[in-house]
């Protein structure tokens, strides 16, 4: 799925902020923090823009998010897949999903988070 053809099919603006979020996104290929895509996009945007456009994103639901220890992190929402993060510094990374749900009476649209942590290798030593 692009995204950027997603947005404009529902009819919404790609900005230029927007898309430098989302290329900041599908290039990490790792979930981010508002900070971390601000970090990456340079002085290109001011940080009140840059956080609003996250902003807009999410709820538009067009990235999924994370919360792990109080902070969003921010990833492109291509397949369903989850994040592993690190418990001491926090540095996350993408999984594959390998979970298949049957049909669950009563239920359409099943979506599902799970919360994976761990120590990772820079922690380690
Ligand atoms: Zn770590
Ligand atoms: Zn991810
Ligand atoms: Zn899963």
């Amino acid at each position: 799925m692009d995204l950027r053809k997603t947005i404009q099919s529902r009819g919404l603006k790609l900005t230029k902020p927007r898309l430098a979020i989302i290329s900041v996104l599908e290039n990490q290929k790792k979930p981010l923090t508002a900070k971390e895509v601000f970090a990456a996009i340079g002085k290109a945007y001011n940080k009140v823009t840059v956080y609003r456009n996250i902003n807009a994103l999410e709820e538009l639901a067009l990235v999924s998010v994370d919360i792990f220890n109080g902070e969003k992190r921010y990833c492109v929402k291509e397949k369903q897949h989850h994040h592993i993060t690190c418990t001491k510094c926090g540095k996350s990374n993408c999984l594959p999903c390998h979970h298949v749900f049957k049909t669950i009476k009563d239920f359409s649209q099943i979506d599902h988070q799970v919360v994976i942590s761990g120590i990772c290798v820079s922690c380690t030593n």
